[in-house]
């Protein structure tokens, strides 16, 4: 099953996942539209055909959904039921920590085994170093700042180019690096605008340079059109362009670096719940797999890299 928002390489994930299945001499079932399909019994049963071709395709075959229904214990009994009839005796949920937080209370209630494998571009997610997609939409990202920089360039203008990310940096922090971006605002930092002003000041003169100023969509002070309109207030002479890349950095042909990742860890999946594992994420931490429990991941946040912060100032010198 796939939940949550989508993410490229989870095509890749369910793939793994089936196969690993069969290779075990184990049936596999898709569960479609998330925790409301499964409520609903949109289960079928996945031969090893029906995940040809998919491994490069963004989005998910399974689609996915949101489901009120699956945060009440009925509306996960109903769930549960849909699995027993069929037979179906584990799970496994590629999804962010909404997902594996529906996911505990199911093992707990039902006890059918489910493991977790992480798929959402924000990549905050605790236990692991990078989550399936977040690769890929950092690269979309990173291409089309580099076409927003030709134009900024072509006419001395500063832009201010919103990615997604409503809870986590992780994406602007990498994008800002990649591009070299004059700043990046992130909403794990408030935004101290007498300081992001110094920097544009010292690195953007509307009459010979332009610049680029990367805000992740959750910044606090509300994103990158509310800061470029404080800025333009008090700088009439900058020449401001706001840009804001929205979904498509959710679409699109997943990296090889996701690919493989989803691979490996719809794979681990498969592996942990046949040793009879259950309310874990599989994660990749140093180039390792690891288990990691759904409470730690769910209670857990995962910390921006702070070495990475400072970099974009030394860098945009
Ligand atoms: P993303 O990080 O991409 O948003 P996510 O898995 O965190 O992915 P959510 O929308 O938070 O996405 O959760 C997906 C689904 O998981 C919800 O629609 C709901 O059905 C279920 N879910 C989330 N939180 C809970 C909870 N506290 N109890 C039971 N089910 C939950």
């Amino acid at each position: 099953m796939t939940s949550g928002g989508d993410a490229p390489g989870m095509n890749a994930a369910i793939r793994a996942v089936v196969r690993a299945s069969l290779y075990n001499d184990c049936e596999a079932f898709g569960i479609y539209n998330g925790y409301q399909g499964m409520i609903e019994g949109d289960i079928k049963q996945l031969g090893r055909f029906d995940v040809s071709n998919i491994l490069q395709r963004g989005g998910t075959i399974l689609k996915s959904a949101r489901s009120q229904e699956f945060r009440t214990p009925e509306g996960r009994a109903k769930a549960a039921a849909q699995l027993r009839e069929r037979g179906i005796d584990a799970l496994v949920v590629i999804g962010g920590d909404g997902s594996f937080t529906g996911a505990k209370y199911f093992v707990q209630e039902h006890d059918i085994p489910v493991v977790g494998v992480p798929g959402t571009i924000d990549n905050d997610l605790y236990g692991t170093d990078s989550t399936i997609g977040y690769d890929t939409a950092v690269n979309t990202a990173v291409e089309a700042v580099d076409k927003i920089k030709d134009t900024a360039s072509a006419h001395n203008r500063l832009f201010f180019v919103e990615v997604m990310g409503r809870d986590a940096g992780f994406i602007a922090l990498r994008t800002a690096i990649a591009t070299g971006a004059e700043a990046v605002l992130v909403p794990e930092i408030e935004t101290d605008l007498t300081d992001l002003e110094h920097f544009i000041e010292r690195d953007y003169n509307p009459k010979n340079s332009s610049g680029i100023v990367i805000v992740a969509e959750g910044e606090k002070s509300g994103g990158a059109y509310s800061i470029a309109e404080k800025v333009a207030q008090k700088h009439p002479e900058y020449d401001i362009r706001v840009s804001v890349l929205g979904h498509i950095q959710r679409g699109g042909s997943p990296s090889q670096f996701d690919r493989v990742l989803a691979s490996q860890l719809g794979a681990a999946a498969v592996d942990a719940l046949m040793d009879d594992q259950k309310s874990i994420m599989l994660g990749i931490m140093n180039k390792e797999i690891v288990h990691v429990p759904f409470n730690k991941t769910i209670k857990h946040t995962k910390n921006l890299n702070p070495g990475l912060l400072p970099l974009v100032r030394i860098l945009s010198v």
